[in-house]
């Protein structure tokens, strides 16, 4: 008995050298949206605040940054958790997720800048393949940031719209799917194929939530259904607002983004009066389960 527990735990330390499987109660919080500027300095200062609130991110690691990130990770497994930031139009997109894979990275993303609508079949295989692995996938949606005004890119925010994510989440039903920025503007759509889609999450970083500040019950008017019960819409029992996850969006180092975008969760949340479990599934519970999940 004891020796199949053990080789039960040596076998989930192989197959997720990340996270643990059962290891006790979920972290605080889990940010689904962290970018790795390729600084080693910014590791560290990420998981000291890390530790200081007992929280996890997913770490969005670019493929030249992979060897470093995949080592680092290895000291901090109760901490980071790797995602591949790769370019899906990338002719080695597929050995790249399995190389992300193999490293002991469970996602992918941010996806983002595509050269076709996100549910273009000519990705088909990529999703697929992430499906197969069980990683998850992170789409940037909505309006993207224009680098430098003066360089010509083939960039469109039109096949970044939410309303994409719709045909993969369906195609791909055991596909994990985050859409970051809930399609800032879109949020009506976001939320009504989140609605729907099981596997379809969305977080809620960037601009809106300094947008929407002085109107944040305005997100009751998307995340609606909350106790209705109707054919019109699946039967839950939990708080519509569970379809977002915490994202910060911190990128280029900018540390200082991730406690802003923590309290600005907090006031919109408290302010559509979202109740304390629902919030913390928000902020930790939904992604520790799908990250524990046994297929
Ligand atoms: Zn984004």
């Amino acid at each position: 008995m004891i020796g199949r527990i053990v080789v039960r735990f040596l076998l989930a330390l192989v197959i997720f050298p990340g996270v643990m499987l059962g290891q006790g109660p979920p972290p605080h919080i889990i940010d689904a949206h962290i970018h790795y500027n390729g600084d080693p300095a910014f590791l560290e200062k990420l998981v000291a605040k890390l530790d200081s609130v007992d929280g996890v991110a997913f770490l969005l690691t670019k493929p030249q940054d992979l060897e470093g990130v995949r080592k680092f990770i290895a000291k901090h497994p109760n901490r980071l958790i790797g995602f591949g930031d790769l370019s899906i139009d990338d002719p080695q997109a597929l050995e790249l997720v399995d190389r992300f894979h193999a490293a002991g990275f469970r996602g992918l993303g941010e996806i983002t800048s595509p050269l076709r609508d996100y549910d273009d079949r000519s990705y088909w295989p990529l999703y697929a393949r992430g499906e197969q692995l069980g990683m998850i996938v992170l789409f940037h949606t909505g309006i993207v940031l224009r680098t430098d005004p003066n360089v010509a890119s083939d960039i469109s925010v039109d096949r970044m719209r939410p309303t994409t994510l719709d045909g993969i989440a369906r195609r791909f039903p055991k596909l994990t799917i985050i859409g970051a920025h809930l399609g800032n503007p879109d949020y009506a759509w976001a939320g009504e194929i989140a609605r729907w889609n099981p596997n379809l999450y969305f977080d809620l970083s960037g601009s809106s939530l300094i947008k929407k500040q002085d109107d944040y019950t305005f997100f009751k008017s998307i995340f609606w259904w909350s106790g209705v019960s109707s054919p019109h819409t699946p039967p839950s029992s939990a708080s519509a607002f569970e379809k977002l996850v915490f994202g910060s969006d911190v990128f280029n180092g900018e540390l200082e983004e991730f406690d802003r975008e923590l309290a600005r969760y907090h006031q919109m949340l408290d302010a559509c009066g979202v109740p304390p479990n629902a919030q913390s599934n928000i902020f930790a519970g939904t992604l520790w389960g799908i990250l524990n999940h046994k297929p």
